[in-house]
């Protein structure tokens, strides 16, 4: 009996990937390039030659919380069940992705929007604050069902902004060697877009990076989705093994703005291996020293330092002057300014949370002592908690690590 292959998805592959995964199945390359750019800016399926065909997640929820720069919007994306294996034995329904578009106001005044993107279903890396973490690694996402969360992002705002037949959205991205972006397009004719991608979803990007770091190469492919390079944001708990890979990848051609976000969330080893496990292997002294080689390779280029307060466990006086301690280096470095930034994240009560979210005063004190400490602080709004979409709170409560046996991988740290 003969198989049929599969179809060769574009999503998760740049051009050039995806003319030579066609021209391996015997069709010509230079229309396959043509489709590809076609398939992503006219979002035409019909354009993909016989052997390709895009797959994306059908939403199957989706959850809206006004604020004050519009409405933050949860959308689940559903998988496959998980068949027969492991998973389906043990009672789990069928798995879901999490995404989320966050509303922004720019200092112009114009409105732009953040998709925060999942990488994994389910993370395996066991933060005591976080909803996902209580779910365990359930699988990690390819980069077609990474990309796929952008496409049904795209989707959703396009029919908020007319419906299905809405112009295509790529006026203003930029080609790669004009960073200012192409013609301008006057606002009231530009359909609302992604604006800025953010790995801070559920599951850990550098547990799962070759899949991660293929889904960036096709957003930021100025052919397909034409995403600045500069405007994906890879957030990290600090694996260490992962971020020397990224020393490397951030110095090649095209991926030298590619923004990257680190989660400290605590002044000291003793109080983040109680609230991060991953801790435990590589401590801060190790994680201050790798992030001080990627500094080196970036010259300038600003990292987000991600710090969730939680209150009686990281929010005393004394933490903020041991973290400003730790982050002095990213703060000194360069005599143009900051690397560091600090986005101070007020914690979100996880489900069954032991801890409740900090007081807006405890907040405002924290970041006011980094300050005065000369750190580059700032608070990062809540937005999306009734809905539990705020940070930290995407997860399946039907899914719990006492329902079944977490999935692990070879990337995944024992
Ligand atoms: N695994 C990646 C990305 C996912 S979480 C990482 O650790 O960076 C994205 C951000 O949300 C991280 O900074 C994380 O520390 C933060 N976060 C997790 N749980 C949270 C919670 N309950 N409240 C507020 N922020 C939370």
């Amino acid at each position: 009996m003969t198989s049929t292959p599969q179809p060769i998805s574009p999503l998760g592959k740049t051009r050039d990937g995806f003319a030579d995964a066609c021209a391996a199945h015997g069709h010509s390359p230079h229309p396959a390039r043509a489709a590809y750019t076609r398939f992503f800016r006219e979002r035409d399926h019909d354009a993909l030659p016989a052997c390709a065909a895009a797959k994306i997640a059908p939403i199957v929820n989706r959850l809206d919380e006004t604020c004050e720069e519009g409405v933050t919007t949860k959308f689940v994306q559903r998988l496959d069940r998980p068949g027969t294996g492991r998973l389906a034995d043990q009672g789990v329904p069928h798995l879901d992705i999490e995404s989320v578009i966050i509303p922004m106001l720019g200092r112009t005044g114009r409105k732009t929007h953040t998709l925060c993107v999942s990488s994994q279903v389910g993370c395996a890396m066991g933060c005591g604050f976080c909803e996902t973490a209580q779910m365990g690694l359930v699988r990690s996402l390819s980069a077609s069902e990474i990309v796929g969360q952008w496409w049904a992002a795209r989707e959703l705002l396009i029919e908020e902004a007319g419906g299905a037949g809405a112009p295509p959205v790529f006026e203003t991205h930029h080609t790669p060697n004009n960073q200012t972006g192409g013609t301008p397009v006057p606002p009231s004719d530009v359909p609302p877009k992604i604006d800025n991608i953010v790995f801070m979803g559920m599951g850990e990007p550098l547990d799962n990076l070759d899949e991660v770091l293929a889904a960036v190469a096709c957003l930021a492919d100025h052919t397909g989705p034409g995403m600045p390079m500069s405007a994906i944001t890879i957030s990290t708990v600090g694996r260490v093994d992962g971020l020397r890979r990224l020393i490397d990848v951030v110095q090649q051609t095209g991926w030298k703005r590619l923004g990257l976000a680190l989660s400290v969330n605590a002044p000291n080893d003793e109080i983040r291996d109680q609230i991060m496990p991953l801790n435990k292997k590589w401590g801060m002294g190790e994680l201050r020293e790798v992030m001080l080689d990627l500094v080196a390779v970036r010259g300038s280029r600003k990292i987000l330092f991600e710090y969730v307060l939680i209150p009686g466990v990281n929010d005393a006086h004394e933490h903020a002057i041991e973290l400003a301690r730790w982050l002095q280096p990213f703060v000194r470095t360069q005599s143009r300014g900051h690397i560091g930034m600090l986005n101070v994240i007020p914690y979100n009560p996880r489900r069954d949370s032991p801890w409740p979210a900090p007081s807006e005063e405890s907040v405002e004190a924290f970041v006011g002592w980094l300050r005065a400490e000369g750190i580059f602080a700032k608070r990062r709004r809540t937005k999306g908690r009734t809905q539990m979409a705020a940070c930290g709170q995407l997860g399946a409560p039907d899914i719990r690590k006492r329902n079944y046996t977490p999935v692990t991988t070879n990337q995944t740290v024992g």
